[in-house]
């Protein structure tokens, strides 16, 4: 029987896609104000909490945090978040975006060829 879990590198999407990309995916990159190694803005998950300091994306960590409904995570909780899907999917969704092709990947498509 075939294996129904195909096997995800976080550890790579973590490290190739920064919360920057991800954002500007969204187009939510120009509602941040940036300061230093953050950037803050309004909180995505709640419209009716005005703070302009609930979202908060540290850029050196690659980690955000809502402080309007307490989650925080990294790029793939994020897109975990914000599509509703579980992490793994999130994961994949990512690796599609940002065309991140893994070593596992490329021996698959050598085989092919
Ligand atoms: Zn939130």
């Amino acid at each position: 029987m075939k294996a129904k879990t195909e096997w995800v590198n976080f550890k790579e999407i973590k490290e190739k896609v920064g919360m920057e990309d991800v954002l500007d995916h969204y187009g939510l990159l120009r509602e941040l104000k940036r300061e230093k190694n953050k950037l803050v803005g309004y909180s995505l998950c709640n419209e009716d909490h005005h703070s302009k300091r609930s979202f908060v994306v540290n850029t050196t960590e690659n980690t955000w945090h809502c402080f309007s409904c307490g989650e925080s995570g990294n790029v793939v909780d994020f897109v975990s978040l914000i599509e509703d899907v579980n992490i793994k999917l999130a994961a994949l969704l990512l690796k599609k975006w940002f065309g991140i092709i893994s070593e596992k990947d490329r021996k698959l498509f050598k085989k092919r060829s």
